[in-house]
């Protein structure tokens, strides 16, 4: 169904042109082998007003939307399917008053409110570990910031990041910033970021011995020869996030990065594909937020 999701504005404003379309779409995610009833699992229901279907068997009634950041919200369905376009096909991120702007919301609050719900949502609770094979290693990043004095501060900070295999791609990735790399923090990152009995590939620093104990299946891949590049081959995957990560970090910071101790990288970095892959599996949280 994610398939059917429309690439651009004109396939958007066809498929979802009225909120019986939205809901229908809706329908199809939530319950892609036809309806089921939450309480008893029964397969057939009856249209009712507003929305709302009745089961078949035990008369229970319920919404496509309930449990859904769409439940109870004041803003039409159409609206919504709107603001989750926008944000998911902002290659740099959607602002608020972009939102508002797009959408033609009279309140910069509620673009915000709207915003936040939607990034919420597309956070994968208990279902973003890495899993499969996964390479892991450390990279220095940072550099030399200017003191008062005009000294030299070193200010590099240790980044430790695990990249899941995708054949030979990089799947998801997650990174920190660890204090050193002792076995402490490099096996408590590992187990706070990847599915306990994937394969971990690390090169051969002794602080990642342990980790079979641990339940992580590890596999060793030492340097042959003294050259940069070895290192590079033997974790491809890592070493192009290392690569990726301080070129953004250069950009960002234009040179003058120091990360402090209490800068943490975000422990899990989603693409804009990810995210709205992710979607799919995020739009049905338990939690009911309040409405905006
Ligand atoms: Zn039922």
């Amino acid at each position: 169904m994610i398939e059917n999701y429309p690439t651009t504005l004109l396939e958007l404003e066809e498929q979802f042109a009225t909120d019986e379309q939205c809901r229908a779409y809706l329908a199809a995610l939530r319950w892609p082998e036809g309806f089921t009833c939450p309480r008893c699992g029964g397969r057939k229901a009856w249209p009712a007003q507003r929305g709302r279907l009745i089961c078949a068997a035990c008369r229970h009634q319920t919404t496509v939307t309930a449990g859904t950041i769409f439940q109870d919200s004041r803003l039409s369905l159409r609206l919504w399917c709107r603001a989750l376009w926008h944000v998911t096909s902002q290659k740099n991120g959607a602002s608020a008053l972009g939102l508002q702007r797009v959408l033609g919301l009279g309140s910069y609050q509620t673009a915000w409110t709207v915003l936040h719900k939607l990034r919420r949502a597309m956070v994968r609770p208990g279902r973003d570990k890495l899993s499969g094979r996964v390479e892991v290693d450390e990279t220095q990043v940072g550099g030399v910031m200017l003191g008062r004095k005009g000294r030299g501060i070193p200010s590099k900070s240790l980044v430790v990041i695990a990249a899941q295999e995708e054949g030979n791609r990089i799947g998801r990735i997650r990174m920190a910033r660890i204090v050193d790399g002792s076995a402490e923090h490099l096996h408590r990152f590992i187990q706070g970021a990847i599915v306990q009995g994937s394969c971990v590939h690390t090169d051969g620093w002794k602080p990642y011995h342990g980790l079979d104990q641990l339940g992580y299946p590890h596999e060793v891949s030492k340097l042959k020869g003294q050259q940069p590049s070895a290192a590079t081959e033997l974790l491809p995957r890592v070493h192009r996030v290392a690569s990726l990560l301080k070129r953004w970090l250069l950009g960002t910071h234009q040179g003058a990065i120091a990360l402090t101790r209490q800068t943490i990288l975000p422990l899990g970095t989603a693409s804009s594909a990810a995210a709205a892959g992710s979607l799919s599996n995020a739009r049905w949280r338990r939690k009911q937020p309040k409405t905006p």
